[in-house]
């Protein structure tokens, strides 16, 4: 039998901190390794995969940048980051996001609000406070095959850098949101917000990367384009860092981003029609088509627009509405307000349409009505008015807490008129009824992405109806109501004929 050797400690120190340097990992006596940042532990007798090359970020601070492709660079570093630091980090995340958005929902709407100058404070303040509901890593599970020839794991896995785009309408609470879904799933994201709501989303952004560094060593996971233009935007969509693009916003950006080359998920334009036929309580849909269409001045993509009531009903529906807390504008004052509301312009072919004027959307009730050459008591929710079908009100999405009503003489009329006004979005649409066959009659020709039976919209996301919550819903390309699972990508391990254990 062999005597052991004594140990040389000097040596043995030099020769793991060649082996640490050489997998791409600092020493732990080497000067600038990240303080905070816990490893995670490799498998027993497997060493951790070397880390891929990092560039540096330059110029922005806790994920705010001038420069819209330093982001994304700066992004892509952090994705790095947090690849190696696990689940157990997106879900620290996923957990930063929602504690902080809470503690600061009446700080940040009441910012976003005076930034915006849209919709209504309690709402944006509310908008906030229910991002918790928005789901996290829990909702990643793995698909399991196991028979005669092995196992198979499908796994859901990150892309990289998804690049997002935001709506003035919510500007932060789509941010948290999409923060959530995107890290919960492994990504990093960079946000081009909208000019209008660029401050408020730069705050947000701020804070959660101030708590994500403190906590995991990572500066840069969440950014944002502290002056977004369509030029930064132009960046985000061709960066070879950025390997998805998640779009909420009107016509005009999804088409942008389709354009891009770059997968698109997006969550589009809507114009949610709502059937009344009468089968079902007049009070309660007058009740919630209320709580839907004036939700933060009607700013929601999925809120009631307009209303097609059976004829047969319509007076005591409009006597409900009135009821209900809602005020009615006489034909009259309804021209006025159109008036103000759009301009008419000649399009390409030379007929003309209406054009909306931003100066209105999400703007009080009470402001519409002086609008029309009336008033309302300031907290009076919701305007409506009898409109026929191709009123500018009824085939525009015109984002005002302004509902036109119009009578249709049967539920097949009510149902056409209701798909000429969602104009194919596939986004959402409502129905009060306890009529089954009307239900899946309006179901099956609307094909919208959300269908509301017997409640206001805010039921389609989990706010009193069952389900989970998302700001952004991606009609235009289908994926749904978002979650952490629209942002992996889905690869398969396959062991054959082993493993199996029966
Ligand atoms: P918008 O289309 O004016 O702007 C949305 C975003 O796109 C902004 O960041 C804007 O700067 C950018 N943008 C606009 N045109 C662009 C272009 N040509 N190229 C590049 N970027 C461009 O919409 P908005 O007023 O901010 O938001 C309201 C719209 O968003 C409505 O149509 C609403 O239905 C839709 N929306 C949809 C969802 C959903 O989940 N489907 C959610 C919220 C809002």
């Amino acid at each position: 039998m062999s005597t052991p050797l004594p140990l040389d400690e000097t040596a043995l120190r030099n020769v793991v901190t060649e082996v640490l340097r050489g997998l791409g990992r600092p020493a732990a006596t080497e000067a600038g390794a990240r303080p905070a940042a816990p490893k995670p532990a490799a498998a027993p007798g497997h060493p951790p995969a070397p880390a891929p090359a990092r560039r540096s970020a330059k110029g922005g601070r806790f994920g705010v940048f001038e420069d819209a492709g330093e982001a994304c660079v700066a992004a892509h570093d952090a994705f790095l980051q947090l690849k190696e630091q696990g689940v157990a980090a997106r879900a620290k995340v996923v957990e930063i996001v929602k504690e902080l958005v809470t503690a600061n929902a009446v700080a940040w709407g009441k910012f976003e609000f005076e930034e915006t100058k849209i919709g209504r404070l309690d709402h944006k303040i509310e908008k906030l406070q229910i991002v918790k509901l928005v789901p996290g890593v829990e909702w990643l599970h793995p698909y399991g095959l196991s028979g005669d020839h092995g196992i198979t794991m499908e796994e859901y896995t990150p892309y990289g850098v998804v690049g997002a785009i935001l709506p003035v309408t919510h500007s932060v609470p789509t941010l948290s949101g999409n923060i959530i879904n995107i890290v919960a799933a492994g990504n990093a994201v960079v946000f081009n917000p909208h000019p209008g709501g660029a401050r408020s989303a730069a705050l947000a952004v701020r804070a959660y990367n101030e708590a994500i560094h403190a906590a995991l060593g990572i500066e840069h996971l969440v950014c944002t384009v502290a002056k977004p233009t369509l030029e930064s935007f132009d960046v985000l969509a061709k960066h070879e860092l950025v390997r998805i693009l998640c779009v909420t916003g009107g016509p005009g950006v999804v088409q942008a981003a389709m354009k891009s080359g770059k997968r698109a998920i997006c969550a589009g334009p809507g114009n949610p029609p709502v059937l009344v036929d009468g089968t079902g309580c007049l009070k309660k849909a007058a009740r919630d088509i209320i709580q839907g269409g004036a939700y933060d001045n009607n700013l929601l993509c999925i809120g009631e627009k307009q209303v097609f009531v059976l004829a047969s009903v319509a007076d005591e529906f409009l006597a409900a509405l009135q009821a209900a807390g809602a005020a009615r504008l006489t034909p009259a004052q309804l021209a006025k307000l159109t008036a103000a509301a759009f301009t008419m312009a000649k399009d390409a072919g030379g007929c003309s349409h209406p054009v909306l004027n931003r100066a209105l959307i999400g703007r009080d009730a009470a402001v519409l009505a002086r609008e029309a050459g009336t008033s309302v008591p300031e907290k009076t929710p919701l305007l409506f008015a009898e409109t026929d079908a191709s009123h500018p009100f009824v085939i525009e999405e015109q984002m005002m807490p302004m509902v036109p009503v119009v009578r249709v003489a049967t539920v097949e009329e009510g149902i056409a008129a209701a798909v000429k006004s969602e104009h194919g979005y596939k986004h959402s649409a409502m129905i009060h009824s306890l009529n089954v066959g009307h239900m899946t009659q309006m179901a099956r020709a609307l094909d919208t992405t959300l269908f509301v039976k017997n409640g206001p919209c805010v039921a389609g996301l989990g706010l009193g109806g069952e389900g989970y919550l998302s700001y952004s819903i991606a009609t235009t390309t289908g994926e749904g109501i978002t979650n952490p699972k629209t942002f992996t990508r889905t690869r398969r391990c396959v062991m054959v004929d082993n493993l199996r254990i029966y």
